[in-house]
This record gives structure tokens, sequence and C-alpha cells, in this order.
């Protein structure tokens, strides 16, 4: 799905805009001058539905050079191997993230409590994947026109991070799970989710300067993104955790 030029969405599940399975995370695609830049890569359930989105907007699929994860829970990185596989492109997370994701650790990345408590299909099948790139915390890095930097952002879950990332056209925040439209966050019952830090990885977001806001899931926003940010640091200064999607 084209949101604009040089931005498009090319996976969402019932969490979003239902454009594939149920079970992705909001995938997005950025282009920079030698290629496409995509953020997190859905639950992997079913590997061959991107590309028909890919062809329906007129991507190359084989210009996708790089894979960004924002943490290791199924629905944003399950998708990755296939995609790694298939297309030969670099996989890029942080260090917490890349252990777990690398080794298909499903306890570690909450997908064993997840599938006994009904959440995923015991048939569910996770597929490891080799980490090509792990990134220190607030690095920056220049892909052609694009820039992207790394933020840690725990609390959701504990290897969590967010993505900064400038374009010629805008500045936009990856925000994985981390942050949604509304001002917004996720808790679970899981053993890394962590309140505390969700509240201040709020605080971490709203400190940046950003107009769009790209979550994981529901709806995203081209313009005034940071106002989401705003609301929700306002539940944190009022000793309040925002609300959770979840
Ligand atoms: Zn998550």
């Amino acid at each position: 799905m084209r949101i604009e030029a040089g931005l498009h969405l090319v996976m969402s599940g019932g969490g979003g805009f239902d454009l594939t399975d149920a079970f992705d995370c909001n995938v997005f695609l950025v282009a920079a001058e030698d290629g496409w830049l995509m953020f997190d890569a859905g639950a992997g359930r079913y590997p061959g539905q991107v590309f028909d989105v890919l062809a329906e907007d007129g991507i190359d699929p084989t210009r996708i050079r790089h894979l960004f994860l924002t943490h290791g829970h199924a629905d944003h990185s399950g998708g990755a191997a296939a995609l790694r596989d298939r297309l030969g492109l670099a996989v890029h997370a942080g260090a917490a993230t890349a252990a777990m994701v690398a080794t298909g650790d499903e306890e570690g990345i909450s997908l064993g409590k997840a599938k006994r408590g009904g959440v995923y299909p015991m048939d569910y099948a996770y597929h490891a994947c080799p980490v090509d790139r792990v990134w220190q915390p607030d690095e920056e890095i220049r892909f052609g026109d694009v820039s992207v930097r790394m933020i840690p952002t725990p609390g959701h879950s504990r290897d969590h991070v967010s993505y900064l990332v400038t374009t010629p056209r805008r500045r936009m925040l990856v925000g994985g799970d981390a942050l949604f439209h509304g001002g917004k966050v996720a808790i679970q019952n899981i053993v890394d989710c962590d309140i505390a830090a969700i509240c201040e990885s709020v605080r971490t977001l709203a400190a940046l300067e950003f107009d769009t806001l790209l979550p994981g899931h529901l709806a995203f926003t081209l313009k005034d993104g940071h106002r989401h940010a705003e609301l929700a640091l306002a539940c944190v200064n009022r000793l309040q955790c925002p609300p959770s999607i979840i």
C-alpha cells in the first residue's frame, strides 16, 4: 500500500489494516538512494503474501536491501528468515534482539507463553534468523540519502528499540510497540514487560524530533506525529502509565 512517494505499508494484520496475515505487525518500506529499507518483518506465517503487495505497489523485491527489527516478538521478527533467504537482504537489530532471533529463543521472545495462552496457534513455527548487523545503542548509520538512528526503548519488552529515520522529505519515528497513535503503549503480561521502563522510554521518545509516527500496530500518522509522544508524556508526568492498546 503506497502511503506516499518513498513510503509504503507492505504488511499489516488484524491490529492494523488487514493487508496481510492477521498476525503481522505493520511493516514499512522507506526508499533510500541505494534501495529500500524495511522495518520489521511480520509473523512469517504466509511469507508469500508480501510479494503480492509489493507487485501491486510496483516495487521490485530485490531492491529491498536492509531489514531493521524493533524487537524479537514473533509478529515483528517471525518473517525475517524467509525474507533474508529469498532476498539476501541484511538483517539489523539491537544486541538483545539479535541474540534471541538468531537462536530462535521462543521463551525469550515470549512465544512459548503466547502459544500456551492461546495467543498464537500451537503449530506456529518460528524460524530463527541470522542477524547481519548488531547495532550499538544510539548508533546512527547513513544509507544513501537516508539516516537511521537506533534508539533503545525497553519496556514493552527488554530488547525493544525504535528507529529515527531521516529522509530528504521527512523525519520519522518507527516506534514498533513502544508508542502508538493516541499516546498509547503496549502492556502485556510477559516476563520482561516493565511499566517503569515503558514510561522512561516514552520520555526518551518525546525528547526526539519527528513528524511522522510509524507504529507497529494501528494507525500511522504522517504529520505532527510528535503529539502522540506528548500525550503519552503527559500521562507519565502525572505518574500514570499511558493507556495500553492491549
Ligand atoms: Zn511486541
